[in-house]
């Protein structure tokens, strides 16, 4: 038994606790009234992506003893079979969205939505006139990783990366292509979160959670707490299109998710 198994009283059902800057009602209100779903909103596994080591049985195994309620699989190559994301879902009792990361001119976008045989896209734009067209979500993941530096995904081209302010780091293009800001990614160090964050607050957008794992261990450090308990994948488009929905990351209770409040630092308790 880990620490802080016993003082649960339902273990892997979510607990957010009220912090200084979580205000109680709001945390209450999670608490009493809406249980809503947990979604790490960013995995790995060996089914779909070379680098992860993480097989099906390890990922539910792994986000039920963390007390995830959902996940999105991310995959780089290849989306689950639909019989084995059925399956999957059934043994482990998950909410599942069999979604996909793409490598693009700009960065790295998750897509919610976008039908299996949509493939080949290499330009952001075009990725964001699929999205149109099928009403499908795009998430622009991990913007700042290995920023300042040339390898940054956004700004590995500018020799002024470090003096450039945080408002004409805002006005990457692919910013306004996206419809949501991945604020806590688990691949990311802090500073690199903390430019995320800043980024999407200063331009408003939606702000999702995802531990990014390839590992089983990396499983559910980070997720996306939504309001509502989620049923499909299209009850997920609509909460995502709603914004009912807030970044989080775990907590020190097992089964335990804190959200992000409005003005909250990234940085580790
Ligand atoms: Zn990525
Ligand atoms: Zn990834």
């Amino acid at each position: 038994m880990r620490l802080g198994e016993a003082q649960a009283p339902h273990p892997g059902r979510i607990y957010l606790m009220a912090t200084a800057s979580f205000p109680l009602t709001l945390a209450l209100w999670y608490r009493g009234l809406h249980m809503g779903t947990v979604v790490d909103m960013h995995v790995h596994t060996i089914v779909g992506s070379m680098d992860s080591d993480i097989s099906p049985k390890r990922l539910g195994e792994q986000a039920q003893a963390v007390g995830l309620t959902g996940i999105a699989l991310t995959e780089h190559l290849h989306q689950w079979p639909a019989d084995e994301v059925e399956h999957f879902r059934q043994e482990y009792r998950l909410f599942v969205f069999n979604a996909r990361e793409w490598s693009t001119d700009m960065g790295h976008v998750v897509t919610l939505g976008l039908p299996r045989d949509v493939r080949g896209i290499h330009r952001a734009r075009d990725l964001r006139a699929a999205c149109d067209d099928y009403g499908a979500y795009f998430v622009i993941c991990h913007p700042f990783r290995y920023f300042p530096g040339p390898s940054s995904l956004l700004f590995g081209h500018r020799r002024d990366q470090q003096s450039m302010p945080i408002e004409e780091l805002a006005e990457h293009p692919v910013f306004s292509l996206a419809d949501a800001i991945e604020v806590l990614n688990g691949g990311c160090i802090e500073r690199e979160n903390t430019l995320a964050l800043d980024v999407a607050r200063r331009l408003g957008k939606p702000q999702t959670a995802g531990s990014d794992a390839h590992m089983p261990l990396e499983v559910g450090r980070y997720a996306t707490v939504f309001e509502k308990d989620l049923e499909s994948e299209e009850d997920m488009l609509g909460e995502l299109r709603a914004g009912r929905f807030r970044p989080g990351r775990r907590g020190m209770l097992a089964g335990q998710y804190e959200v992000l409040a409005e003005t909250e630092a990234v940085a580790e308790k």
